[in-house]
């Protein structure tokens, strides 16, 4: 086995159809994270709302370019892709135009592929490349799982935390038949978690027993100042490094390298 190894660029998407769960805190704050930790990183805003992009910082009524036009006008992914306050982050945003091209893609060759080809161009840039999916399983959404290497699926600590999650992993295989054979499960993370209720220990517990090899050990606790960062365009790292929030986010950043080292010796030896 091969003690060390070269870093290779590693993309993974954040996907969970179900809304709010956390996929766009958790993508800025890993992002954040990441970069803090050395590692040159590119958010990828694949969802019309535009919150990962607002969350950074950027007026998506403003943009001189975003995803839409690099889908849909093949237009060079470099070309939009702007960088933030915080040092090696990097992101490609997105604007309420995107979901024209849930559309518009129905009628173009090779649709799935469209995201993964406008990677490779700039991959060999970055060491990480977080792709925010949207809240649903369209082809926005299969085309973020065809570009990754890996998926993290983020799960709130509440009643219905599983439901739907049965859809999400019938969707993840079939790209894997069909599309993205390499494509792995890198972690289900818990998120808005309340260590004070019956409720969220028992979630917990449930997602454990589903993911036994999955669940991430580091678990999101809810905290009201990672709600309160994206409305100043940071990061939690800038806005409070100190809360609860943030050092979550800085574990799973650790966490998740982690992770995807372990991968990398999988792959190699
Ligand atoms: P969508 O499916 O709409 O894209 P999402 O899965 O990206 O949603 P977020 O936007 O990250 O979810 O989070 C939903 C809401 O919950 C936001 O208002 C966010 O600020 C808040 N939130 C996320 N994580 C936490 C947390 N750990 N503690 C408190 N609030 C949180
Ligand atoms: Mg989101």
């Amino acid at each position: 086995m091969r003690e060390k190894v070269a870093q290779q660029t590693k993309v993974l998407a954040l996907a969970n159809q179900k809304g709010g769960v956390g996929k766009t805190t958790t993508t800025i704050n890993l992002g954040a994270y990441l970069a803090a930790a050395g590692q040159r990183v590119l958010i990828v805003d694949l969802d019309p709302q535009g919150n990962t992009s607002s969350g950074l910082g950027l007026v998506t009524s403003k943009l001189h370019g975003d995803l839409y036009d690099v889908l849909m006008e093949d237009v060079a992914i470099a070309a939009v892709v702007q960088e933030t306050i915080t040092k090696g982050l990097a992101v490609v945003p997105a604007s309420p135009i995107l979901a024209a091209a849930e559309v518009e893609m129905v009628a173009v060759p090779q649709r799935e592929f469209k995201l993964k080809k406008a990677l490779e161009n700039i991959k060999g840039e970055y060491d990480y490349i977080l792709i925010d999916c949207p809240p649903s399983l369209g082809i926005l959404t299969v085309n973020g799982l065809v570009a990754a290497d890996e998926i993290i699926i983020p799960v709130q600590a509440e009643f219905y935390a599983l439901e739907g999650l049965g859809h999400l992993v019938q969707t993840v295989q079939r790209v894997r038949r069909g599309l993205n054979p390499k494509l792995g499960l890198l972690g289900v993370l818990l998120t808005m978690h309340n260590g004070r209720t019956t409720l969220s220990t028992q979630v917990h517990e449930e997602v454990r027993r589903h993911f036994p090899d999955k669940l991430f050990e580091t678990v999101i606790p809810r905290n009201v100042r990672l709600a309160e960062a994206p409305s100043h365009g940071v990061s939690i790292m800038q806005y409070d490094g100190w809360s609860k929030g943030a050092r979550s986010y800085k574990a799973l950043a650790k966490e998740v390298q982690k992770r995807v080292k372990q991968a990398e010796r999988v792959t190699t030896t």
